[in-house]
């Protein structure tokens, strides 16, 4: 039987009867349904396979077109019967072959079947019944439904981004992932061009690349987008040519989103410039210790190069023979996903020497978190341990002298409060051991209330000024005994200028004071014996001059040569005795008379000094000149008595080869006003240059050069007393200059 023809049938011809037994036989036994119908459409015959297909066994001359009892169209649609295949046969309409119809049973079950309709016609053409054969197609269409369910599905579910671009780049289609990736609802950009949404540097590559594959190629690339909603990613494609219904070649891509690919690309190679610059050898390791990397600074501070090193285990490699037993155990650790942190130990280099090392490593887990190895990082401390070494050495040695010295030595933690100290600095302060007590006030209490207050004012100025304060105080033991104490304070402070400790160097000072107190108790006493000495005896040496004056003018005619020149005699010590108890008043005078600070003007004071030395400059025939001279903060009596010596002196120690030459000039230095007075005398011998500052210091005989050897010591002392500084430079046979530097 042809499937052919529709309506123009030729099996059954005019006078075909239905009604033959035989060939009724023949239909009935036909696995397919065939029925009949009249001209009208009134069914008149069906078979068995009919009554099967339909679900229903029809009602001949009153059911009309069709066996079957409700009808569709193949999007769904309800089929009218007036409007079926068999319906429209009759009505002499063409009837396309091959038709797809779906029916439902009365049982609701639905079949899909494809209807031959025929029409018989009687010897004049005209139509007098029909007949249909109905084709069971339901399995075969269940399988295509269910294909292009599942096909659907893929398209729909694959991560991936599928869609089919026209050559001129208008996108035909998209899967809902893709749609996704480029911020898009389907409606918004089908048929539109996929253009837009390309990353505008990238447009003109994928254009090209849409071309070649529309011309039948097949080509892949990477390329980035930029979805609707401003999101940048990166893509790669592989595209095929398809062939599209209307016959033109289209692009059938798959793409996917590589931006974390890419980015974990940039990563790891971020990575890998970190691991190779870093200065620490990096190496890593799988869990059976076998090396799988290794980078240039694991090169230079081991000496194995990679490929040495890479599949060695680190035990046969590294490791010295007496730590063989510290691999099992960090490898342990590992395999429990523990770290192992700046672990200090000792690795062995390719030359066999040895290397102090600090080891951090850590386990590396695999995306299901299962340790897989070990990445470390070994950093070289041989350095640091040889300054460690040398920093224990000196401390010890400093801990020793502190001990011989009876040093003691305090810490205070400002952030925590707390106070560390050394059993030395219990012993200063008579105390048993760990008794000192923990914060900051335990000291405060041990100092004398006397000394307290200034005490405190030095620790304060250490926290003020950031450099060491010195201070002395005294304490009280628990047995009563008062100490003397001295010590340092300084304030350490982090990098942002917080304190962070406040240290001292405290060591015991009551002998020193009590040395001190009696050298200052006999000083004063020497001080007020000389200064009522040379006081007391000057009345006394000027009744022996007076008198010895006296007797020579009025007994001149009753005395005998000897008695006139022992008289004479008198005269010249008393008068020396008396120049020797002057200077000495005048020294013991130096700290008595206060210490005036206004400014005394030297110009001013130079003119008295040349008035009074007017008759020893004319007698020497000097030339004595002067630089402008500046006003100093000191007694203007202190200054006149400074030049004085120094000019009388310079006058007096002249060479006997020239009449002397005398400059006085000021400079400023600093805080300082340095004075000079410079003569071309006989100068002074190296070897005495410190000791004629020295009391009754003297260099000649009174014979030579008239003197007490009390001037240069008074000078010596007035400058002291103002904190400045003298010293002689000489040139002997010469000259000399006297320098005196006082502060301004
Ligand atoms: P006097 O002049 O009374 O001996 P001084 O104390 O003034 O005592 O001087 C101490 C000594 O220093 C002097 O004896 C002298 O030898 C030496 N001396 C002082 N000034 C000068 C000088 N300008 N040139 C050389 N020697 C000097």
């Amino acid at each position: 039987m042809s499937p052919g023809g529709a309506s123009a049938i030729t099996v059954f011809t005019t006078g075909a009867n239905i009604d033959d037994a035989a060939f009724r036989n023949i239909v009935d036994a036909l696995p397919a349904a065939v029925y009949t119908t009249d001209a009208q459409g009134r069914l008149t015959y069906f078979n068995d396979a009919a009554v099967k297909l339909s679900g229903r066994v029809p009602e001949l001359g009153t059911d009309h077109w069709c066996v079957t009892w409700k009808m569709f169209r193949p999007d769904g649609t309800p089929l009218p019967h007036e409007a079926c295949p068999m319906a429209e046969a009759l009505k002499g309409a063409e009837v396309s072959p091959g038709v797809e119809c779906m029916a439902e049973r009365p049982d609701g079950t639905r079949f899909w079947f494809t209807p031959y309709p025929a029409v018989v016609r009687d010897s004049e053409g005209r139509i007098v019944g029909g007949i249909n054969l109905l084709v069971d197609i339901t399995a075969r269409k269940n399988a295509e439904i269910e294909a292009s369910e599942q096909f659907r599905t893929i398209i729909d579910t694959t991560p991936e981004c599928i869609k089919i671009v026209a050559p001129d780049g208008t996108l035909l289609f998209m899967n809902p992932p893709g749609l996704k990736l480029i911020e898009a609802a389907a409606g918004e950009v089908f048929g539109k061009s996929i253009y837009e949404v390309i990353a505008p540097q990238d447009r003109e590559r994928f254009r090209e690349l849409n071309e070649r594959v529309c011309r039948g190629e097949k080509a892949s690339m990477q390329f980035d987008i930029v979805g609707l909603k401003g999101t940048l990613r990166h893509m790669e494609t592989h595209a095929a040519p398809l062939r599209h219904v209307d016959g033109t070649t289209v692009n059938l891509a798959i793409t996917r989103d590589i931006t974390v690919r890419k980015r974990a690309e940039q990563d790891a190679l971020l990575l890998a410039a970190i691991v190779d610059s870093s200065d620490d050898a990096i190496i890593s390791k799988n869990l059976n210790g076998v090396i799988t990397s290794w980078n240039k600074s694991a090169e230079r501070l081991f000496g194995y190069s990679a490929p040495e090193a890479v599949g060695k285990t680190v035990a046969e490699l590294l490791i010295p023979d007496d730590r063989q037993d510290e691999e099992p155990n960090i490898l342990a650790r590992l395999r429990r996903g523990e770290r192992v942190d700046h672990f200090e130990t000792v690795r062995r280099r390719k030359d066999g020497s040895l290397l102090d090392i600090s080891l951090t490593i850590s386990p590396v887990k695999d995306s299901a978190g299962r340790v897989i190895g070990a990445s470390k990082i070994a950093r070289d401390i041989t350095p640091r341990k040889r300054a460690e070494d040398a920093l224990r050495d000196s401390e010890e040695r400093l801990r020793l002298a502190q001990q011989a010295a009876k040093i003691g030595v305090f810490e205070w933690d400002i952030q925590s409060g707390q106070n560390t100290w050394t059993r030395e600095l219990e012993e200063l302060y008579g105390l048993l051991p760990g008794t000192f007590g923990k914060t900051q006030s335990a000291w405060e209490d041990l100092v004398h209330p006397a000394d307290r207050a200034d005490a405190l004012a030095r620790v304060e100025q250490a926290f003020q000024t950031g450099t060491p304060v010195e201070a002395e105080w005294r304490v009280i033991w628990p047995d009563g005994s008062v100490h003397w104490l001295a010590g340092r304070f300084q304030v350490y402070r982090d990098a942002a200028g917080q304190p962070l400790r406040l240290s001292g160097v405290n060591f015991e000072i009551t002998e020193r004071k009590s040395i001190e107190h009696e050298l200052r108790r006999a000083n004063t006493d020497l001080e007020q014996f000389a200064y009522s000495a040379s006081h007391d005896l000057q009345e006394p040496l000027r009744t022996i001059n007076i008198y010895s004056e006296l007797i020579s003018k009025r007994y001149a005619d009753s005395l005998d040569d000897d008695a006139k020149k022992f008289i004479g005699y008198l005269r010249v010590a008393a008068t020396r005795m008396e120049a020797l108890v002057r200077d000495l008043l005048s020294y013991t005078l130096v700290t008595r008379m206060e210490k005036r600070e206004d400014a005394a003007d030297a110009q001013a004071a130079l003119q008295v000094v040349l008035a009074n030395l007017s008759g020893a400059i004319a007698e020497a025939g000097a030339k004595v000149t002067s630089g402008p001279l500046p006003a100093v903060a000191m007694h203007e009596t202190h200054l006149q008595q400074l030049l004085q010596n120094l000019i009388s002196n310079a006058i007096k120690y002249r060479s006997p080869d020239r009449p002397p030459v005398v400059h006085i000039q000021a400079e400023r230095q600093n805080e300082y006003w340095t004075f000079a007075v410079t003569d071309n005398g006989i100068g002074v011998d190296k070897e005495y240059r410190e000791t004629i500052f020295g009391l009754f210091k003297r260099l000649h005989t009174a014979d030579e050069y008239s003197g007490t050897g009390i001037g240069l010591a008074i000078c010596k002392r007035i400058v002291e007393r103002y904190h400045g500084r003298i010293w002689v430079e000489s040139e002997p046979g010469r000259g000399s200059t006297f320098r005196l530097a006082l502060p301004a």
